[in-house]
């Protein structure tokens, strides 16, 4: 699949393209302000666009400052499992969590701003599920409603609220590809290869094209 054969019944999801995950933001990805304008220009191609926004409180759960002596990019065990602590980033009302300016003309035609992450006690990397993997955001309703089918993803990060929403894209019955050019990804090092690696494998076993 590729932007020539969109149909009616795809959803294009961009997400998280907030200037802390950009170059010079608190949690950024390398080269990520690099996707932004070209995903405005995809936009343009699809008759549904949804928007995520990670949106935390203050002293949230997955930051490592919420954490006496945790640093950065360790993992802890949470109830709901593994996760890995992060910088503080795209705090409410902070001008972090904007939009990157260059992604304005598609957030401008997004039927759907979706915020995640805003409950404390608990990370959101997907779209559709918190990371507790049981609540649900909405999305899932919402894109069942206008009648999509097939969902591609785009955004940031490639390995972690992109993949994660891909995965559970297939889980809720939609068909799901990501768009790596218009991805970057954190790529953090593992016992062996990386993140990228590691996610890789489950979404060509859930048979997500990428
Ligand atoms: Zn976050």
């Amino acid at each position: 699949m590729n932007p020539s054969d969109v149909t009616p019944a795809d959803a294009l999801v961009i997400v998280d393209p907030q200037i802390d995950f950009c170059p010079g933001g608190r949690l950024a990805v390398a080269d990520g302000n690099a996707v932004m304008a070209p995903i405005a220009d995809l936009a343009a191609r699809f008759a549904h666009v949804v928007v995520t926004q990670d949106w935390h409180p203050a002293g949230h759960s997955s930051f490592a400052s919420s954490h006496a002596g945790r640093q950065p990019f360790e993992t802890v065990r949470m109830p709901y499992g593994e996760q890995v602590l992060w910088p503080d980033h795209c705090v409410q009302g902070t001008p972090g969590a904007d939009f990157h300016p260059a992604v304005a003309a598609a957030v401008a035609r997004a039927g759907l701003i979706l915020r995640k992450g805003q409950h404390r006690h608990v990370d959101s990397y997907s779209a559709f599920f918190e990371n507790d993997k049981t609540t649900r955001t909405g999305l899932a309703g919402y894109l069942r409603d206008i009648g999509v089918r097939r969902c591609v993803f785009v955004g940031l990060a490639y390995d972690f609220c992109v993949a994660w929403s891909a995965l559970d894209a297939r889980r809720e019955g939609f068909a799901a590809a990501i768009w790596t050019p218009y991805t970057r990804a954190i790529a953090m090092p593992l016992a062996q290869g990386t993140t990228v690696d590691a996610i890789e494998a489950q979404l060509a076993a859930a048979g997500i094209a990428f």
